[in-house]
């Protein structure tokens, strides 16, 4: 529940959000940014100098081994921990407490069992005193497709429409960041190929910077502008690849020759680190 309060103390924090309409959506601007990480066995450097600019309202995917600094890297943009080095600009404020405005989602989808569906979406606008969100509540969860179980508990509904209410909810207040973290990894495949199609319909309609950190190059792909493939530890950028693929996308775009040529490059990336064989 660490992350959960902690994304609540952000909510908390924010007084500021537009009450109504859209919100405007934040570049995020990453600086020779650096994090070591001590312990009793010594430095662990999880996160080598590296630079990043996200132009507001662009959606970027992050594919990485394991433990190369992903998790480490949208925490410290988060502001939930600090860099060694280096500075984070969320639009023009450089980051040194949490940021209030983001939405996040991770793996679990962190519902509160005891609260029904549109509880749980409307939960961070309780928190914030904020009235008046009920109908863009209902309105996110028609868009998610699970308008239908507004009134059920979350242990009624399936893993994916768990998920999707994770979602509404972390979009509810308009963020102007939305930061994702392995979202659909718990998933089976078919239910993840229908949020990966979901997740991008609503990137475009709600024009939210997002950043999106997946095992899956080609979810990377087809959920994003950008695709940053890092480098294992200490985690670098070692390619920033396009995506060109119109929106709205269908799961169709996968096999085309210039989706498998971007899900090659990234491949190899990985086969020359040693992180893929085969
Ligand atoms: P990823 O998300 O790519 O799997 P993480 O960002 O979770 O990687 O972790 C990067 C490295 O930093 C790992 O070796 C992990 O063990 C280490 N690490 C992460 N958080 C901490 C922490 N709070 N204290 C010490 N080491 C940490």
């Amino acid at each position: 529940m660490g992350y959960l309060g902690a994304q609540f103390r952000m909510i908390a924090a924010d007084h500021s959000l537009a009450r109504n309409g859209r919100r405007a959506s934040a570049s995020i601007s990453l600086t020779n940014v650096e994090k070591v990480y001590g312990g009793p066995s010594g430095d662990l450097h999880a996160i080598a100098p590296l630079s990043i600019e996200l132009a507001a309202g662009e959606s970027v995917s992050i594919v990485g081994p394991s433990g190369c600094g992903k998790s480490t890297l949208m925490r410290l943009i988060a502001g939930l921990d600090a860099p060694t080095r280096g500075e984070i600009r969320v639009g023009h404020q450089v980051v040194a407490r949490p940021v209030p405005d983001i939405g996040i989602v991770f793996q679990r989808d962190l519902l509160l069992d005891w609260r029904k569906v549109l509880g749980n979406v409307l939960l961070p606008a309780e928190i914030k005193g904020l009235a008046g969100l009920e109908p863009r509540a209902r309105e996110l969860l028609q868009e998610f497709d699970v308008a239908a179980f507004a009134d059920s508990y979350p242990w009624q509904l399936s893993g994916g429409m768990r998920q999707r209410v994770a979602i509404a909810r972390a979009l509810l207040t308009r963020p102007a960041l939305l930061f994702l973290d392995e979202p659909f990894s718990a998933l089976d495949a078919l239910t993840r190929d229908q949020m990966n199609v979901l997740l991008q319909k609503v990137q475009t309609s709600e024009g939210v910077t997002t950043l999106l950190i997946t095992h899956s190059i080609m979810e990377a792909i087809f959920c994003a502008d950008r695709v940053l493939v890092m480098s294992g530890r200490p985690g670098t950028i070692m390619d920033d690849i396009r995506v060109p693929f119109e929106r709205p996308r269908r799961l169709a775009v996968r096999e085309t020759a210039e989706f498998t040529a971007i899900g090659r490059r990234i491949r190899e990336h990985f086969e020359k680190a040693g992180v893929l064989v085969g």
